[in-house]
């Protein structure tokens, strides 16, 4: 693979610069190449599987093993790698293929097929997918994959392309020489961090514990267990604060029973509920185990009894309150987990070729982007720039009119799927 200090052989013009090589990145990537648009620029902080791969490998999946399944044979350059040939998906075969590969060697999908399909698993089991198709896509003929930073990219009003600038990252260890490329389309796929804001008045100077290493029970015992009596509050009820306070329960009920918990959550426990074909809160209810876990343990007809509330302090309080709930309840905790969503990660720097700044909007959608040119009072179509993945999702509305954004693996596919064809 090529890296910002080794850029001399490198083409200057491509058809598609895809930035992020998480779940997202290799979605794009696979799409463009199963539609022929190459050659492809691919470029990510360190390709090494985006934060399902880095943070996420001991976190339970809140989605089926199928998926997975589905999502690494969805496309015929991911079979090929998967397998060796480019065997057929359930795509084409919306009746019943699972996808096997049509030869009898076995394919490198082994250990998911091990898994019962129907069930969640640990995330280390997608995240060595993520990674064996990074690895295959960039040997794949069209695919020039190269380590670094994309700071920032300027818009050529006349020819519509992008001229995109690629610096070294500074997590990695090569030195930073620049280059830059042209492209006709520039697609967006860099991801999402944990939601950490500044806590108010007295509750200021109380350490943050960062979510991603409460999602990790081995980083979250390597912090906490050689510490005396420790008091941490997690404030949220999604997904993740169900995690962080399960994981806290098992490390308190067996090695550290000196761990107290201060619980704050303003609404109560909301479930994925499977509806006639569809499924209610599909992208913000608990799932999986982690749902299982919170009717036993949480709900409050069963906490007072459970073996929980040993540990756990359950604080609730409306929504409005937060400054004064926190100011109440969180001074005394040696920590703040703060479980309270996810937020885009910084976006290259977007000008137009004469220096003007351009904010984009998404359109959720078509996968596009709009902004004010400036020629016009309403905001027109942003020409060549796209996004996909956790920060740049599909909007989607169920049969009650609730609308979500989908975010998952195999969401993302269906969503590429549905509009690349039009990302010309
Ligand atoms: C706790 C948790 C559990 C989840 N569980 C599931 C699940 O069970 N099933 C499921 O289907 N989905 C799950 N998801 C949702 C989703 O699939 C993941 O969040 C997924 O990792 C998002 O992929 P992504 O590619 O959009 O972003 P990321 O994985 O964050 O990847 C973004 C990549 O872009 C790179 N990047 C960013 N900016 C630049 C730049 N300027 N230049 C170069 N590189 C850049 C980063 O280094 C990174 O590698 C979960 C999410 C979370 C948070």
């Amino acid at each position: 693979m090529a890296t910002v200090s080794d850029t001399s052989n490198l083409n200057t013009e491509y058809e598609a610069v895809v930035v992020g090589a998480g779940p997202a990145g290799v979605t794009c990537v696979g799409n463009l190449l199963e539609r022929k648009v190459a050659p492809i620029l691919w470029v990510d902080h360190d390709f090494n599987g985006g934060r399902v791969n880095s943070k996420y490998r001991e976190v339970p999946s809140n989605t089926k093993a199928a998926l997975f399944i589905d999502f690494a044979t969805a496309v015929a350059p991911f079979r090929k790698i998967v397998s060796g040939t480019p065997s057929r998906s359930r795509w084409e075969e919306p009746s019943g293929s699972d996808g096997v590969s049509t030869d009898d060697k076995p394919d490198k999908l082994q250990s998911l097929r091990q898994l019962d399909p129907q069930k969640g698993c640990e995330l280390s089991y997608a995240a060595d997918m993520i990674m064996m198709l990074t690895e295959g896509l960039k040997k794949t003929p069209g695919v020039t994959a190269v380590r670094g930073n994309v700071s920032d990219a300027q818009l050529f009003g006349l020819t519509e392309q992008w001229n995109v600038n690629v610096q070294g990252h500074k997590k990695s260890a090569d030195p930073a020489e620049a280059f830059s490329a042209t492209t006709e389309r520039l697609i967006l796929c860099t991801g999402s961090s944990p939601t950490d804001t500044p806590l108010p008045g007295n509750t200021k100077d109380i350490p943050h514990f960062d979510l991603d290493d409460a999602l990790s029970p081995s980083k979250m015992s390597a912090r906490l267990s050689g510490l005396g009596p420790t008091t941490i509050s997690v404030i949220g009820a999604s997904h993740s604060a169900i995690l962080v306070l399960r994981n806290l329960y098992n490390l308190a009920s067996s090695i550290k029973p000196d761990l107290k918990i201060r619980w704050l959550t303003r609404h109560e426990l909301r479930y994925a509920e499977f509806m006639n074909g569809w499924i209610l809160r599909d992208n913000t209810g608990l799932k999986g185990e982690v749902a299982v876990w919170a009717k036993e343990h949480l709900e409050p007809e069963n906490f007072k009894k459970s073996d929980v509330s040993k540990y756990i302090d359950a604080i609730t309080y409306e929504k409005g309150k937060d400054e004064a709930t926190f100011e109440k309840h969180l001074p005394g905790s040696d920590f703040v987990v703060q479980a309270i969503g996810y937020q885009r990660n910084a976006t290259p720097t977007l000008t137009t070729t004469d220096g003007k700044s351009i904010t984009p909007y998404y359109n959720h959608k078509t996968g596009g982007f709009e902004y004010d040119s400036g020629s016009k009072t309403d905001r027109t179509k942003l020409p060549g720039m796209y996004g996909a993945g956790i920060a740049w999702p599909e909007r989607v509305t169920d049969p009650h009119g609730n609308v979500e954004y989908a975010v998952g693996f195999f969401k993302f596919m269906k969503y590429i799927k549905r509009v690349s064809p039009e990302w010309n």
